[in-house]
């Protein structure tokens, strides 16, 4: 079997696909960020649109038959894809839009950053058919935007809010960001309340990491950076959880917020194991199979190998990490992905999806009674969640009811 076996249909499990379209450039790159991103100046705008469109036409392939699954979203992630020229974005959309069977209501999102969206740009977006936006404004602090090095002011942000909302886009997102270098609990609350003064739709609020190839790890190693510690990055993460709840939004996912009817459909089909395809530098995708396997691929991540490789394969890059999936380990998977949100896992959802209840193992079932002793899981006939204080450890839970490891 390969990857673009027709014979191997996809998997119609949970009927939703999604189309992740990957933008690698970025204004400047903040001391924080790992994505396959570039400045680079000027962008080829058209060049990158048509390895993008070609690559969808010729993996389109695999991801139709029978019982394909049906395409629910379109999101544009990057980088900074709200900086790609309006145009480009809808030939990326129209391209999609006939390639896969799409019925129902259809999601595409595009994240950009405030001062980088004006009301030409956003009309632009909205006549490109983009119906939902994604700001990465992170604090609404001016001192602690300079210091994760960002581009926007405070000032950008709400002006962006206006932008959008005003070229009629009103599914409207934000991302926070939290244990950032100097920040306050006072920082963290006003953050918190401004952001929910301008009504978002979705709320991402996540903690800064740390990696090790960027600026903030070679002074985190160099003893430079200088964060609020462990307690204090937690207490910040229960005290979204409580403002943003009391404030009407749904805590749906460990970092994600929605207001009612506004779940992410496309990172929603990430956590309940639906197909999607990746385009673009970097991008993954994941194909399930019939079989219950399934594979994991992604593009290379630098611009030119990427387009270089596109180019010979006519569209079709050759992938820079491929993986065929056993069914253990996408049932381990499942579990994992599914403890995230606060649906959790339903029993026997998963037991249809993957051919085993998830507590069939003795082994399983006797680590998630530790985890139910220690206050982070709970566990019913019908499924398992994480608590409010499981959340935060849902990785230590997560790897306690893997299996094989
Ligand atoms: S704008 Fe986003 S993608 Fe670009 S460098 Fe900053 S964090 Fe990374």
């Amino acid at each position: 079997m390969t990857l673009a076996d027709p014979a191997s249909g996809i998997l119609d499990a949970t009927r939703a696909l999604g189309v992740y379209v990957h933008f690698p450039f970025c204004r400047a790159r903040c001391p924080y960020c790992d994505f396959a991103t570039a400045v680079c100046e000027p962008i080829p705008h058209d060049e990158y649109a048509a390895a993008v469109a070609a690559e969808l036409s010729a993996r389109a392939g695999w991801f139709r038959g029978e019982r394909a699954p049906e395409l629910r979203s379109i999101y544009f992630g990057g980088g900074t894809p709200g900086r790609w020229r309006s145009e480009a974005i809808g030939l990326v959309i129209d391209t999609t839009r006939r390639l896969f069977n799409s019925t129902g209501p259809l999601e595409i999102t595009v994240e950009t950053n405030p001062g980088e969206v004006t009301a030409e740009s956003a009309a632009g977006l909205r006549a490109a058919g983009v119906n939902r936006v994604s700001l990465g404004m992170q604090a609404f602090q001016d001192h602690l935007l300079a210091a994760i090095g960002r581009q926007h002011s405070v000032a950008a942000i709400a002006a962006a809010v206006h932008a959008v909302r005003g070229a009629g886009i009103d599914n409207l997102c934000a991302d926070l960001m939290f244990g950032l270098p100097g920040q306050t609990m006072d920082d963290w609350r006003h953050s918190l309340a401004a952001l929910v003064a301008l009504c978002p739709s979705h709320i991402t609020a996540y903690a800064l990491t740390v990696e090790r190839g960027t600026r903030f790890g070679a002074l985190d190693r160099a003893g430079k950076l200088q964060r609020p510690d462990e307690e204090t990055v937690a207490a910040m993460y229960v005290t979204a959880h409580e403002v943003l709840q009391a404030a009407g939004f749904e805590h749906y996912e460990i970092s994600s917020y929605a207001r009612p009817g506004r779940r992410a459909v496309h990172n929603t089909l990430y956590w309940t194991g639906g197909a999607y395809l990746g385009v673009g530098a970097s991008a993954s995708s994941f194909r399930p199979l019939h079989d219950g396997t399934g594979w994991r691929f992604s593009n290379p991540r630098a611009l030119k190998t990427y387009l270089r490789s596109a180019a010979v394969g006519k569209g079709n890059p050759l992938p820079a990490k491929i993986e065929h999936r056993a069914a253990e380990d996408l049932e381990n998977e499942g579990l994992w992905l599914g403890l995230r949100t606060s649906d959790g896992v339903e029993r026997a959802a998963h037991a249809r999806r993957y051919g085993r209840d998830p507590l069939a193992s003795p082994e399983r079932a006797a680590a998630a009674q530790k985890c139910v002793d220690a206050g982070w899981l709970s566990v019913a006939h019908d499924r398992l969640r994480l608590t409010d204080t499981g959340f935060l450890f849902a990785d230590e839970v997560s790897s306690r009811l893997w299996l094989g490891r």
